[in-house]
């Protein structure tokens, strides 16, 4: 059973159909574990999405259930994205949204990578914490 409340895998999903060339996308950067596009809706200069090729739900399944070849090859790909988009100098940031409580919007696991500018503070706002 997939973990993060995102049910199974959907093969419909956006990101599937995009992996499966049947929506187009502006590409960054591809190879054998990974595929990296540019978002549709930047939140910064440089907002470039990173995915794994494999069917997986979220990161919570892909940490679980992938392969060792599979996260090695997928985590090199999103360093050299980083690196080939000019970002390690002076930075960028990474972010997975996971599940419900993370805004997961799109059921196929993704890593947003975002820079070309300073990115102010981790959270655009403080959760509100239990008394
Ligand atoms: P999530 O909230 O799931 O972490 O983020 C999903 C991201 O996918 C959003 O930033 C959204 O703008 C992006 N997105 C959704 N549909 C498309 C699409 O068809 N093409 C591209 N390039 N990005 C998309």
């Amino acid at each position: 059973m997939p973990v993060s409340g995102l049910g199974p895998y959907d093969d419909q999903n956006i990101f599937a159909r995009i992996l499966r060339g049947e929506i187009p996308c502006r590409r960054a950067y591809e190879d054998e574990h990974a595929l990296a596009f540019h978002d549709i809706a930047p939140q910064a200069p440089a907002h470039v999405l990173v995915i794994p090729k494999g069917a997986y739900v979220s990161f919570a399944d892909f940490s679980a259930t992938a392969s060792e070849a599979e996260i090695a090859g997928f985590f090199r790909a999103v360093g050299r994205v980083a690196r080939e988009l000019g970002l390690e100098q002076p930075g960028y940031r990474l972010l997975a949204n996971t599940g419900v409580h993370g805004g997961q919007e799109v059921p196929h696991f993704h890593v947003h990578l975002f820079g070309g500018a300073g990115l102010g503070p981790m959270l655009d706002h403080r959760i509100a914490q239990p008394a």
